[in-house]
């Protein structure tokens, strides 16, 4: 469970990102976080995994105080939690698997990450999360041989190796076209559903968070607008 109650976020330019935020997301919910751009939404989710740090309120996932988290417990509390960016993030030029395992493995050293000697049972396990995303194929295929879309189903499989509780995604399909979108969605969805994780995601194309969202929440100027199921949304708004 994500809980914020009464979080604000300023930045040290003085911008006041986040006011008063309240809001509770159970396990296992699919949100779709919308507003535009500039109005927090990476803020927010940002702030989850303490990517920024919150100025005034209280965070918890978990029931754990996400501001009093020490640097080795950061650690361990940012591995149930994957991130997914518009951007992909990926080292385009070693293969997919070795993509999925280098973050997925914290514990190796930076040698056997930069040669690939991984186990049989990291192995496996990067090669079960590449199937959940319908890539198993591509496993020993170079990243920037991948379309955008392929090359986001790397990102989603290299979290689902760390066998997160959450994922937040920020903008996820803003920079795929609408028909790759969709089968990123629907990725989202099916690991939402079948596997129980939360996912949060800041999406500006309110059709596709409508459609897959089970809840939607609005945001203006850093404060909760709009907060409810996706179904209660007008479709004309
Ligand atoms: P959105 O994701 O909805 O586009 P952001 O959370 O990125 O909104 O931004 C909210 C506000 O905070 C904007 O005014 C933005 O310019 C500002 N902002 C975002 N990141 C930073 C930062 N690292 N430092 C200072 N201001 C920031
Ligand atoms: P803090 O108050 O703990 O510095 P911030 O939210 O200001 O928290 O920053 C959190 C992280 O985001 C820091 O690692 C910082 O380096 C990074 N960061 C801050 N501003 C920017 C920016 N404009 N662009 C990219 N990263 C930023």
């Amino acid at each position: 469970m994500i809980k914020f109650e009464n979080v604000s976020k300023k930045y040290p330019n003085g911008v006041t990102a986040l006011k008063d935020v309240n809001l509770t997301i159970e396990q296992g919910e699919f949100v779709a976080i919308i507003g535009l751009s500039g109005a927090g939404k990476s803020t927010l989710i940002r702030c989850i995994n303490r990517m920024h740090s919150i100025s005034d309120g209280t965070l918890t996932v978990d029931n754990e105080d996400v501001t009093a988290l020490g640097s080795k417990e950061l650690r361990r509390f940012r591995r149930k939690i994957g991130m997914i960016f518009q951007s992909f993030n990926l080292v385009t030029r070693i293969s997919v698997l070795n993509n999925v395992l280098v973050s997925s493995v914290p514990e190796l050293s930076f040698w056997r990450k930069l040669t690939g000697s991984f186990t049989k049972e990291d192995k496996i396990r990067g090669l079960e999360a590449l199937d959940k995303v319908g890539i198993l194929d591509k496993a020993y295929t170079r990243v920037d041989q991948l379309s955008g879309g392929q090359q986001q189903r790397v990102a989603l499989a290299r979290t689902l190796a760390q066998n997160p509780s959450i994922i937040l995604a920020d903008e996820p399909v803003a920079s795929l076209d609408p028909v790759t979108a969709k089968v990123v969605m629907d990725d989202f969805k099916r690991i939402n559903k079948e596997m129980d994780i939360s996912v949060l995601i800041n999406i500006h194309h309110v059709d596709l968070a409508l459609e897959y969202a089970d809840r939607i929440i609005g945001i203006a100027k850093g404060e909760i607008v709009y907060d409810g199921p996706s179904s209660d949304v007008d479709q004309e708004v």
